[in-house]
């Protein structure tokens, strides 16, 4: 049993911890409040891309702390900080008039572009802010408000879901700017904010986004969501996208526009004219994009977009020494993208049956190849497993055959 003595010694700890970190979250708070006063903070630009036209119709607003001995603080290093505090709201205006600044001064020299910025839950539903977001756009009358987009955290604890629907549509309404549902897909109600919240635009969260073309499961949930938004007759981007294939697969599951490391990651205000002058078209892209197409072929360019993923990722491991290899792709017939394009169309009426069952065969093959070579290199037979590599190029040639068939 613990006496009276101890138990106060262990109060006394905690207090003591608690007070450091009480004192550590001071200390943050007023650097950061610092570094705003001393114009430390900046506003770095990710272009975003109607991928169909390769036109770069926007760009979203992302804060950074360039510090003068640390360099470039990346905003969940400081952020978090001041979670749910005065200063978040300061910044939060910070940044909405920065922002509104930089569009005026894009226009002048002839560039127009749909701006967004985030707004915390917090900031949103803080004393008056609509008129302050009106005041900013007031100073700068040459910027158009529709093209200033408020992305409003999707996954946060909105709070009361009712008066963020009024502040939402009075923004809409009053101010004329339109609103994004950021990182949608991760929150716990989001079927729900889809249906109160007046939202214009879904962002699609980049952890759909990256695992889409390994994941069947990821990819149903994004052809739902592309799905979903087209019912409520909203506008969906994807974020996150990071390569051409995924740019290709989001193309013919009908989301045309995106953001991402694969167009450019964020970059400074001061760089962005010159940025967008040199930004050339992405070619496979733009012939995906502009190449009018079935709902047949697209379906079919569609699996063979899958097909080929899985088949490089599988060769690559192959090369690779064990030690190197990345994860396999999923390795049972009816559990791969393939596998699922398969169930789905089958429960279709758009291909004929007899031509998807020689496709399920061509498939089934191709794995039951791969699992083979996959169990010589796992026991270590790596050279020979690699010697059955053309046996694996050739199912999938057959694959493709059978594919062609189904035109
Ligand atoms: P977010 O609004 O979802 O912004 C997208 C984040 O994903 C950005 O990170 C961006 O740099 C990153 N990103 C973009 N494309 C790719 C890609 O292809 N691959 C990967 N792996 N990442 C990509 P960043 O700038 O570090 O911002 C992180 C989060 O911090 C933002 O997520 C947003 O929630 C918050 N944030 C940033 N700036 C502000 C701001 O001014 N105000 C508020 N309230 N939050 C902000
Ligand atoms: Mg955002
Ligand atoms: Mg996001």
């Amino acid at each position: 049993m613990p006496t009276k003595q101890s138990w106060r010694n262990h109060y006394q700890l905690f207090n003591t911890v608690e007070n450091q970190e009480l004192m550590t979250k001071h200390h943050h708070l007023s650097e950061i409040e610092q570094a705003l006063i001393n114009n430390e903070l900046t506003l770095y630009y990710q272009p975003k891309v109607n991928m169909l036209t390769e036109e770069v119709f926007g760009a979203e607003a992302l804060i950074r702390w360039i510090h003068p001995t640390k360099g470039l603080i990346p905003p969940v290093e400081f952020l978090p900080t001041i979670d749910g505090t005065e200063l978040e709201i300061k910044i939060g205006d910070w940044v909405a008039n920065q922002a509104i600044k930089q569009m005026d001064s894009w226009l002048k020299q002839g560039i127009k572009l749909e701006v967004s910025i985030n707004i915390s839950s917090l900031h949103l539903q803080s004393k008056n802010f609509i008129e302050r977001l009106g005041l900013s756009l007031a100073k700068y009358p040459n910027v158009n408000s529709e093209y200033l987009q408020l992305e409003i955290l999707e996954s946060s604890a909105l709070g009361d879901l009712q008066m963020v629907s009024q502040i939402i549509k009075t923004c809409q309404q009053v101010l004329g700017v339109n609103i994004a549902l950021d990182d949608f897909g991760t929150g716990y109600s989001s079927l729900t904010h889809l249906r109160s919240l007046s939202a214009n635009t879904i962002k699609i969260d980049q952890s759909f986004i990256r695992d889409m073309l390994d994941d069947p499961n990821d990819f149903t949930i994004l052809d739902g969501i592309i799905g979903l938004a087209d019912s409520f007759g909203l506008k969906v981007i994807a974020e996150g996208v990071e390569s051409t294939e995924h740019g290709l697969m989001l193309l013919m599951t009908g989301c045309h526009y995106a953001q991402g490391y694969s167009i450019s990651k964020p970059i400074p205000a001061s760089e962005f004219s010159l940025w967008l002058s040199h930004y050339q078209a992405n070619k496979s892209r733009i012939t995906c994009g502009n190449k009018k197409r079935t709902r047949k072929e697209n379906k079919i360019k569609l699996f063979r977009l899958i097909a080929n993923q899985w088949k490089k990722q599988f060769s690559e491991n192959l090369l690779s020494a064990p030690e190197k290899a990345k994860y396999w792709p999923l390795m049972r017939s009816s559990q791969c993208h393939c596998g699922y394009w398969i169930k789905r169309e089958m429960q279709d009426e758009l291909f004929a049956k007899d031509n998807l069952l020689k496709l399920s065969k061509e498939h089934d093959i191709c794995h039951d190849v791969a699992l083979a070579l996959l169990k010589r290199y796992s026991a270590g037979e790596i050279e020979l497993a690699r010697e059955g590599l053309p046996q694996l190029l050739f199912a999938f040639d057959e694959l493709d055959a059978a594919l062609e068939l189904c035109l």
